[in-house]
């Protein structure tokens, strides 16, 4: 069953599953829902090389500065349990879709 849309959402904690950051938890800063990529705190970090620009007070050197990971390569971490874990969606009371951990049982959203 493949889903086309993640899931995962701007402020979530995830955890890297692949790649030379595999392991690395960080928050989600930025999801890119077009392209299906999530940009996530401490990981995938490139470093990129600027030239000065006294002009607007930029120092040269090597920047270093996250880049977007592919959705697939990351999973959620259950606020709940604690555990990566897949995500299931829920209709609640009031008929709003709410996404829930799929070991815990746990709402994800607030
Ligand atoms: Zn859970």
């Amino acid at each position: 069953m493949a889903r086309l849309q993640s899931s995962i959402r701007k402020n979530d904690t995830v955890i890297v599953t692949t790649g030379k950051d595999a392991g690395k938890r960080g928050r989600v800063l930025q999801v890119h829902p077009d392209k299906n990529r999530v940009l996530v705190e401490g990981a995938n970090v490139i470093s990129r090389h600027t030239r000065p620009n006294p002009g607007k007070n930029v120092k040269g050197g090597i920047m270093k500065r996250e880049a977007p990971l592919h959705a697939s390569n990351v999973q959620l971490v259950c606020p709940e349990c604690g555990a990566r874990t897949r995500i299931g969606h829920k209709l609640v009371g009031d008929g709003r879709k709410v996404r829930v951990c799929r070991k815990c049982e746990g709402v994800v959203d607030k």
